[in-house]
């Protein structure tokens, strides 16, 4: 089935489902790809859950891409190939500011569409987009805005939604230092194809500047890394900022630890 992709906000009804288990937010579309997109496939393909991608920016312009409806396009295949829902909000890229109108524009999505997860992108990218940063800000005040109740007059009217759990993401440019956060590795390996042919799609952001293969050597690098830490072949990271929680403490013992 073809998977319902938005670009602008009245063009609610193409979605497939009117709620969704997991919501991913990405700065630009390929973030979220880059972060955590096996995760999501794995999610979708394996847990069946309902998944949807939303995009705060088109991610366009970028130097060798002269249309954005391409962006969209390479956008919408890539979650055809993770089997997950997208919507693409259309929040300034280069200019992504955490501002009040942003974080409505997000919350009112949230209480649409009432996600129990919500992947975040997370800190500071200081030699690539100033818009990662922001975004981890506009999510964590959506979030929070997504529950508050009696105002449902600033949220176009949408009931308050509470988010249960929030976790962050790597895109691998991100300083990295992972000391006292509760971080934990997923492995991917099975659904790490879909990865890989979601960010082949983006032909338009690797192909022309660089070689897509080196951008996807470098990607398959950083999971590789993770998932020889827990005994597999490839491992995507997450943090929580808050509590994991564990039925049985066994199952968080990697099958082969270093
Ligand atoms: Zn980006």
């Amino acid at each position: 089935m073809k998977n319902a992709l938005l670009y602008y906000e009245p063009h609610l009804t193409a979605l497939k489902h009117d709620s969704y288990d997991v919501v991913a937010i990405s700065t630009h579309p390929d973030d979220v790809e880059i972060g955590i997109g096996a995760l999501l496939a794995k999610l979708s393909r394996e847990f069946h859950y309902k998944v949807c991608i939303i995009d705060l920016t088109n991610g366009e312009p970028t130097p060798h891409n002269d249309d954005p409806k391409i962006r969209i396009e390479e956008a919408q295949k890539a979650a055809q190939q993770l089997d997950v829902d997208r919507v693409i909000l259309s929040m300034p890229n280069r200019e992504l500011m955490d501002n009040l109108s942003a974080r409505y524009s997000l919350a009112v999505w949230l209480r649409r569409l009432q996600p129990r997860l919500v992947f975040s992108p997370y800190g500071r990218t200081s030699l690539a987009s100033p818009d990662h940063y922001q975004a981890q800000l506009i999510t964590e005040a959506a979030i929070f805005y997504s529950k508050l109740t009696r105002w449902e007059y600033k949220f176009k009217n949408t009931a308050p939604h509470r988010i249960n759990k929030l976790l962050y993401y790597y895109t691998g440019r991100e300083h990295i230092t992972l000391t006292n956060e509760h971080y934990f590795a997923v492995d991917v390996s099975k659904y790490y194809i879909h990865k890989i042919k979601a960010l082949e799609e983006y032909k338009s952001q690797f192909k022309s500047s660089q070689n897509v293969y080196s951008i996807i050597k470098w990607i398959k690098g950083l999971n590789s890394f993770w998932g020889i830490q827990i005994g597999v072949e490839y491992a995507e990271i997450c943090i929580s900022p808050t509590i994991l929680v564990f039925d049985d403490p066994l199952n968080a013992i990697p099958k082969y630890p270093l």
